[in-house]
């Protein structure tokens, strides 16, 4: 027998006999997640091209090789004049200038500006030299060859600095962070066709257990849909990771390894169902038959106590395979596990910086009661009131019960010791849906 192989559940479920190597069991969450975050790689990098790069994290800084805007220019369609020309003006006694030229948007260089004369320009158009201010086109009037200008703008007025937003050499964005619109539009301004990025999170998904039907499939005889291929998969996509569903397997060592196997390639896999300590919970034996070292099974925490992870063959380093995590079958605890450790290792792969949920204080709208033992992730509604956030159960919290999820605006966490907390007590919850605190109205 290997050193570290202890008796494991072989009494309670396979036999008198049966050996299984030691994992660590009844860890804490936090035990948990450390666990699991001190497991998780960061992806390396690859350059994509901008569409590719939206939701990415850059995996290098960006530093700008132009100046934005490339030439002073002007912010409003109307003339370009040297603001000394126009001192004094106002409507009852404008000043009038001949109209040397006009500059339209896209025009290269223009000719510099002679003293006592204005020119006309667009916006976006380049600023002529000699000129140091714009008039708006509604502050003037035009006449043949002439405008008469009736404001006197200070220098400097309605023109936009060369360089005023990007410096040459200037580092714009900075590696770790996400790519959205914003960063996107400034990539395209700086002319950089390609970035480079984290590599996308790619996630093996299993489910398992004979009862289980895809959504089209038949649900007599008390079968039912498999709703944690669909729930897990969009947690993933969510993320910005690529979900690769392995199917439904049944019940037999023999259909899980088959599947299990494809999954070998992705950088994480996850498996729901078939954990547990149930005598067709094959799932763990068939991990460890293919390589996976187990650092845990069974997490202090309610819904999702049947939680295993671990990492299949160590030994090889970076090049190891996937990350595995073994999720309970029930949707809730599949989600919940999912929210609580998948997430954070998945956006660690990702390259992410921040690696959870907005956090913030609420107050109980009723009494929440339980066990001492396990920390309860439990699902509630979040409401404005005043200055606070009142949160109150999304009702029945059994880890069976989906709608549990579908109005959970946040997760409050029940602490482990806790067992009774009244009404007004005050807690910390993740927010999954910032929309509690959407308006009905634009606020301006
Ligand atoms: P198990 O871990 O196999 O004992 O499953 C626990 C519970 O979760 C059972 O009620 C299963 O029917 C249910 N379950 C398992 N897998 C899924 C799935 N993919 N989608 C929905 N429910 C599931
Ligand atoms: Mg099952």
């Amino acid at each position: 027998m290997p050193k570290n192989w202890a008796l494991g559940r072989g009494g309670a479920r396979g036999g008198p006999g049966r050996y299984v190597p030691a994992v660590r069991s009844g860890i804490t969450p936090r035990e948990a997640l450390d666990c699991v975050l001190a497991e998780t790689p960061v992806l390396r990098s690859e350059t994509v091209s901008l569409p590719e790069a939206l939701g990415r994290v850059l995996a290098e800084p960006v530093d700008s090789t132009r100046v934005l805007p490339p030439a002073d220019n002007s912010a409003m369609d109307g003339f370009a004049v040297r603001a000394a020309d126009c001192a004094g003006a106002t409507a009852e006694a404008p000043v009038v200038l001949p109209v040397a030229f006009e500059i339209p948007a896209g025009a290269s260089t223009p000719p510099a500006l002679p003293g006592g004369r204005a020119a006309r320009i667009l916006t976006g158009a380049p600023l002529p030299p000699g000129a140091d201010a714009v008039v708006r086109q509604e502050d003037t009037q035009r006449r043949d060859g002439e405008v008469a200008v009736r404001v006197a703008p200070p220098p400097g007025e309605h023109v936009r600095r060369a360089g005023e937003d990007v410096e040459d050499g200037e580092r714009v964005l900075e590696a770790g962070g996400r790519v959205g619109p914003a960063q996107l539009g400034m990539l395209a301004s700086l002319g950089r066709g390609f970035v480079a990025v984290h590599q996308r999170p790619r996630v093996a998904i299993l489910s398992g257990g004979d009862e289980l039907v895809e959504p089209d499939g038949d649900v007599s005889g008390g079968r039912i849909v498999s709703s944690n291929s669909w729930a897990l998969a969009a947690q993933c996509r969510e993320l910005g990771a690529e979900p690769v569903y392995l199917g439904i397997a049944r019940d037999t060592p023999q259909d899980i390894e088959r599947r299990l196997r494809g999954g070998l390639g992705a950088d994480l896999l996850v498996s729901s169902a078939g954990v547990s300590v149930g005598d067709r919970d094959f799932v763990r034996d068939v991990l460890e038959k293919l390589g996976c070292r187990l650092s845990f099974w069974g997490v202090n925490m309610k819904p999702g106590y049947p939680l295993a992870f671990g990492r299949i063959d160590p030994e090889r380093g970076d090049a190891a395979g996937p990350l595995v995590f073994g999720l309970p079958g029930n949707p809730v605890s599949a989600m919940m596990t999912f929210e609580q450790f998948v997430r954070p290792a998945l956006l660690k792969l990702a390259g992410a910086s921040r690696l959870f949920r907005p956090r913030l204080r609420a107050r109980l709208a009723e009494p929440l009661r339980k066990k001492p033992g396990r920390l309860h992730f439990v699902r509630v509604t979040l409401a404005r009131e005043g200055e606070r956030v009142v949160a109150r159960s999304t009702g029945n919290q059994s880890s069976g019960v989906q709608k549990s999820m579908t109005r959970a605006d946040g997760v409050l966490l029940f602490d482990a010791e806790a067992t009774e907390w009244p009404a007004g007590h005050e807690a910390w919850v993740q927010v999954l849906d910032p929309d509690f605190l959407a308006s009905d109205d634009a606020g301006f």
